[in-house]
C-alpha cells in the first residue's frame, strides 16, 4: 500500500498558491488519493501585494497549469512585457537629456556560421545603432508599442519572446481558484507556534483552529519566514554589501492617455531606481532605494515627481536583500520571499518561485526520508541567488553616475569576485555561453550582453580586427534584421489593440 503523503503549504500569497497549483498538477493530485496538498493561510496577515513584472518562463508555467492565456490576461488586468527600458542608468541626465537602452527578452539574431556581436563591437561607436536595436527586431517593436503577437496566434506562443505585467493580488486569486479546482485544500488560520521533534524537524504547527501535521511543510509566509527563519533557524545571508537597495515605496495610479507600453520602464535616480508598469486600466509605480543613501522623505519626493502629481497614496515596503543558504531544512522547504529576495530589478521574484517549485516537484521522493533532496536543492538555489546578485550588480557597477550611491556601487570592494573576473575578461571578448552553467542561471550570456553594451561597456576587439573577415555577411544580416523589424511594425497590432481584443473575447 502506498504511504500517505501530506504537503502543508503555509501562506496564501503568490508563492503559496503557485506552489500549491504547481504541485497539484505536477504530482497529479486528483489521481492520487494518498496525496494531500493543503494551503494554510492567515486571515489576519496580509500578502506583500506587489510584484507586477515577470519573466518569460511564466508562460510555460501558466500553460502547464492549464490556465487559458486569455483568461489569465482578463482576470489579472495583464499586459504584455517584451523587456525593460532602462533610463538614465549609465549617466546622470545631462541638462534634461535622458539616456536609455533596452533589454529585450528576445535573444540576439542567430546565424549558423557567424556571430554578429564582434561585428557590432567593431563598428564606429559614433554611428552604430544601439546594441539591442542592431541585434533584434524586438527593440523597435516595443519602442513602437506594438504587441509581440497577433490576436489569432496560439495561446502562450508568439514570434517574439514575451512575459506579462499583472495585478499581483488578482494573480494570487486566480492561482488560488485554479489550485482548488485541482484538488488543493484551503484552510484559514494563523500559525502561532511551530513545534519541533527530537530531531529538530517540525512535529506540528499550532493555530487557533487546532494542530496541523504534515510530511512536508512549505514555508510561503513571506518576509516573516515563520518556519524556516523561526524555530528551524536557517540563517539569512545578506547581500547588502553588493546590492544596497533595501526599501521600496509603491503606488497605483489610473492609466492616463493612449499609451500602453509593452515593457517595464526602470528609471535610475540618485540613490536607486523607479519602476513604471502599465497594466490594463492602471499604472504601478514604485521607488526602490538604499536607506543608507536616501531618506524616506526624499524617496517620496522622487516618486511624486516621477508620477507628476502630489496626489499619490504610497506604501512603504522595507526589505533585506539576501537569501537563506539552506532553504530546505529537514521537513521544511521555503519558497518565495521566505527563501530570499533581491530587489525587483529584472523581476526575479516569481522566477525563483518557479525554479524552486519545479525542483521540489521533480525531486520529491516517493518514499524514504522527505529531506533526501535537501542538500542538492540548497546548493542549486544558493547558486541561482548568487548568479542573480551578479547580474543585478552589473546594472549598478558600470554606471558613470556621480552621486554617492552610484560611486559606492562602482567601488571594486562591492563587486562579487566572479563578476569582477568576468568583467575583466569581457574587456577583450564578449560574454559567451561557456561563461554560465544554465541550470543555475536565470539569465543567459546574451542578457549580459544587452546590459553591458546598453550601459556603454567597451569590449575592445580592435587588436584582432583582421581575424573578423565576414564584414560583408555581417552587414547583410544587420540590414536583414532591420527589414524584419520594418515588416513586424507593419504586421503586428498595437499592444493596446491586442489587449482590448483579448478582453472583449469571452
Ligand atoms: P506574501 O505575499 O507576503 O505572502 C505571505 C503569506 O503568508 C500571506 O498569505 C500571509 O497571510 C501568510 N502568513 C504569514 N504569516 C503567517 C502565519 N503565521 N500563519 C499563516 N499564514 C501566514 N516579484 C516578481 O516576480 N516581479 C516583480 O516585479 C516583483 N516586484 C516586487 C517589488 C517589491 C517592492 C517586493 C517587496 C517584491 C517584489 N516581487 C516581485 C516579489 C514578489 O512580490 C514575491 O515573490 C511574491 O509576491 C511572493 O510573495 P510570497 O507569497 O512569498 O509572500
Amino acid at each position: 500500500m502506498t504511504a500517505k503523503r501530506r504537503i502543508l503549504i503555509v501562506g496564501g500569497g503568490t508563492a503559496g498558491w503557485l506552489t500549491a497549483a504547481y504541485l497539484a498538477k505536477a504530482l497529479r493530485l486528483a489521481e492520487r488519493p494518498h496525496l494531500e496538498v493543503t494551503v494554510l493561510e492567515s486571515p489576519d496577515i496580509g500578502t506583500v501585494g506587489v510584484g507586477e513584472g515577470t519573466f518569460p518562463t511564466i508562460r510555460a508555467t501558466l500553460q502547464f497549469l492549464g490556465i487559458p492565456e486569455a483568461e489569465f490576461i482578463r482576470e489579472t488586468s495583464a499586459t504584455m512585457k517584451q523587456g525593460i527600458r532602462f533610463v538614465d542608468w549609465a549617466r546622470t541626465p545631462a541638462a534634461g537629456r535622458h539616456q536609455q537602452f533596452f533589454h529585450p527578452f528576445e535573444a540576439p539574431f542567430y546565424a549558423e556560421d557567424i556571430n554578429l556581436v564582434p561585428y557590432w563591437l567593431l563598428q564606429d561607436e559614433a554611428t552604430r545603432p544601439p546594441f539591442a536595436q542592431a541585434m533584434t527586431l524586438q527593440s523597435r517593436v516595443a519602442q513602437a508599442q506594438r504587441a509581440p503577437k497577433r490576436a489569432g496566434e496560439a495561446p502562450y506562443t508568439a514570434p517574439l519572446n514575451y512575459a506579462y505585467h499583472f495585478d499581483a493580488i488578482k494573480l494570487a486569486q486566480l492561482l488560488a481558484n485554479h489550485a482548488r479546482q485541482l484538488g488543493v485544500k484551503h484552510v484559514q488560520g494563523t500559525v502561532t507556534n511551530v513545534a519541533l521533534d527530537a530531531r529538530g524537524a517540525i512535529a506540528h504547527l499550532d493555530t487557533p483552529l487546532g494542530r496541523f501535521e504534515a510530511d512536508l511543510y512549505v514555508d510561503c509566509t513571506g518576509f516573516r519566514a515563520e518556519l524556516i527563519g523561526g524555530p528551524l533557524g536557517s540563517p539569512f545571508k545578506s547581500c547588502r554589501g553588493q546590492l544596497f537597495a533595501d526599501r521600496a515605496l509603491a503606488c497605483k495610479l489610473p492609466l492616463d492617455g493612449p499609451d500602453m507600453e509593452s515593457c517595464t520602464i526602470a528609471t535610475a535616480h540618485e540613490a536607486g531606481w523607479l519602476w513604471d508598469i502599465g497594466l490594463n486600466g492602471s499604472r504601478g509605480v514604485g521607488c526602490v532605494y538604499s536607506s543608507s543613501h536616501m531618506s524616506d522623505e526624499r524617496a517620496a519626493e522622487v516618486l511624486r515627481a516621477h508620477c507628476g502629481t502630489e496626489d499619490v497614496t504610497m506604501r512603504s515596503i522595507p526589505f533585506a536583500p539576501g537569501y537563506r543558504e539552506r532553504q530546505w531544512v529537514k521537513n521544511c522547504v521555503a519558497v518565495g520571499l521566505s527563501a530570499g529576495f533581491l530587489e525587483p530589478l529584472e523581476a526575479t521574484g516569481l522566477v525563483l518561485v518557479e525554479a524552486a517549485v519545479g525542483m521540489i516537484a521533480e525531486m520529491l521522493p516517493h518514499s524514504g526520508p522527505i529531506d533526501a533532496p535537501a542538500r542538492r536543492f540548497n546548493e542549486l538555489m544558493a547558486l541561482r541567488f548568487e548568479n542573480i546578485i551578479n547580474f543585478l550588480k552589473l546594472h549598478y557597477c558600470l554606471s558613470k553616475r556621480d552621486e554617492p550611491f552610484w560611486r559606492d556601487n562602482a567601488d571594486p570592494a562591492t563587486i562579487p569576485a566572479r563578476l569582477a573576473d568576468l568583467l575583466e575578461q569581457w574587456q577583450l571578448r564578449p560574454p559567451g555561453r561557456f561563461d554560465f552553467v544554465l541550470d543555475t542561471e536565470t539569465f543567459a550570456f546574451f542578457n549580459y550582453q544587452y546590459i553591458l553594451y546598453g550601459m556603454g561597456f567597451r569590449t575592445d576587439l580592435s587588436a584582432g580586427r583582421a581575424d573578423f573577415t565576414q564584414t560583408a555577411e555581417a552587414d547583410r544580416l544587420f540590414a536583414k534584421i532591420q527589414r524584419f523589424a520594418d515588416r513586424a511594425l507593419a504586421d503586428l497590432p498595437s499592444h493596446r489593440a491586442l489587449i482590448q481584443q483579448i478582453n472583449a473575447m469571452k
